[in-house]
């Protein structure tokens, strides 16, 4: 399945939520679902009987589209998950959550997945000293996951070392920006991993 190139903000009306897609703007008052929260299209803003099916299928969609993949890619979390040990759930969002470009994105380093994506993509990170470009790339504790040092006289960087951070760093990593590295000090249990989703409902929905 192809990915979706359509607007991101889009997505969030669809979802009546903030997927935080676009970086900066997501926390300004530019924000979309801050000027015209409802559904996209025509009957947006009509209210519709919501089926168990449907509350399922929408918190899938939501999921998917924060990490920003495809059905495919994102059933195979879920089937992964499932011959875990443990809760079904929390198993896949740890895995999502372990994805290389998700964790350049939360250490900050890329101001949305998708630019964190695009960073791993171009060859701009390490982990362990090695150069990854494959954004899924899973990392475990331990990991040292890097700006390449070639690259970090780049304009990119350097602005970042002068910003301020958007998010928080999750207390499963830590991230210095003077030396642009940081580190995976334990897996992410489900309690670190703030975000308003309900995991079990994808379980129900795939499951079925
Ligand atoms: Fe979503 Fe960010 Fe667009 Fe707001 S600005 S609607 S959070 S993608």
């Amino acid at each position: 399945m192809a990915r979706y190139t359509g607007p991101d903000c889009r997505l969030c009306r669809r979802e009546g939520a903030k997927l935080f897609l676009k970086g900066d703007r997501c926390y300004s008052a530019s924000c979309a679902m801050n000027r015209r929260a409802v559904a996209p299209g025509q009957h947006g803003a009509a209210r519709k009987k919501v089926t168990e099916y449907g509350t399922q299928l929408r918190e899938k969609q939501k999921i998917k589209r924060i990490y920003g993949l495809c059905e495919k890619q994102f059933h195979k979390y879920y089937e992964e998950a499932d011959r875990q040990k443990g809760v079904t759930g929390a198993n896949m969002l740890q895995l999502l959550e372990r994805r290389l470009d998700n964790v350049v994105y939360r250490m900050g380093i890329g101001l949305s997945r998708s630019q964190a994506r695009q960073l791993v993509n171009h060859a701009h990170i390490t982990v362990n000293g090695k150069t990854v470009n494959i954004p899924s790339y899973i990392v475990k504790a331990g990991d040292v996951v890097a700006v390449k040092e070639n690259k970090a006289g780049n304009k990119f960087f350097k602005e970042l070392k002068e910003r301020k951070p958007n998010g928080t760093l999750p207390k499963w990593l830590e991230f210095d920006l003077a030396s642009l590295s940081g580190k995976v000090i334990a897996l992410p249990e489900r309690e670190d991993i703030a975000m308003d989703v309900r995991e079990q409902l994808v379980v129900e929905l795939y499951s079925k």
